[in-house]
């Protein structure tokens, strides 16, 4: 049951890379609530700046504590509306959103999804594999559980979709190549952005194309379904 008298949390998508991937919802409820609260309060500054919407901007990310989260669940509960946006798409997929949807709810504060671009569906949208039914994972673990991560890849029957950064682009293809040589990838890079590139073929075709073009920028992979 939501408390009649709290106000509401939204969460609000915003763009991956193209500003002008921003629906007319989410910038009128970016207007309307009391404060925004980001992820990164610079990086949203550029997109509210960019749309003239001028508001209070707080913080919340991944190392904020639980006093943070509580301080916003107090102006909820007093009847302050809300927005939560992170850097980029849809908040809480793979980054901070998940955990204050939790503190909202748990303290009976409704929350309002503003649905718009995420980097997940944005590169199934273009991979031309088969996708009815995909695995999403997040982030390649650094060190701990990356083996059990790229077995789960390899074997499993649906599509996988995960994260990666320039950092590891090249790590985790090169890895792939060895696991699963002949099995096909779509790799989105720098999606809606003016270097966006989509790479086909197999990890060591990818690899070679990325090399020749460019290894910086963000990154979606997705793996074909093993047979
Ligand atoms: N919540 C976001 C979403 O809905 O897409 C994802 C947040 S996650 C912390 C950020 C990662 O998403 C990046 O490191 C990259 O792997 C992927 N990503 C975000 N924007 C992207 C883009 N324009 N092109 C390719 N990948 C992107």
């Amino acid at each position: 049951m939501s408390d009649d008298k709290a106000g509401i949390l939204y969460l609000v998508a915003t763009p991956i890379g193209n500003l002008g991937d921003i629906s007319a919802r989410a910038l009128a409820t970016l207007r309307q609530v009391s404060a925004v609260v980001c992820e990164d309060t610079r990086v949203t500054a550029k997109l509210l700046q960019h749309y003239d919407i001028k508001q209070l901007t707080l913080s919340f990310h991944h190392h904020s504590s639980e006093a943070v989260s509580g301080a916003l669940i107090v102006r909820l509960k007093a009847g302050e509306s809300l927005a939560y946006v992170s850097d980029a798409g849809t908040p809480g997929i793979a980054d901070p959103g998940g955990k204050l949807v939790a503190a909202a709810a748990n303290a009976g504060v409704r929350v309002i999804p503003i649905p718009g671009p995420s980097a997940v569906t944005t590169a199934l949208s273009v991979a031309g594999l088969p996708t009815q039914r995909y695995l999403f994972l997040g982030f390649p673990p650094h060190k701990k559980g990356r083996q059990t991560f790229f077995k789960e890849v390899a074997f499993c029957p649906y599509a996988v979709v995960f994260y990666e950064s320039t950092h590891r682009i090249t790590k985790t293809l090169t890895g792939l190549a060895k696991l699963i040589p002949l099995r096909q990838l779509v790799v989105g890079r720098e999606l809606t952005k003016h270097f966006e590139t989509i790479y086909r073929g197999t990890s060591g075709a990818v690899l070679e194309q990325l090399v020749h073009t460019s290894t910086k920028g963000e990154f979606v992979i997705i793996v074909a379904p093993s047979k």
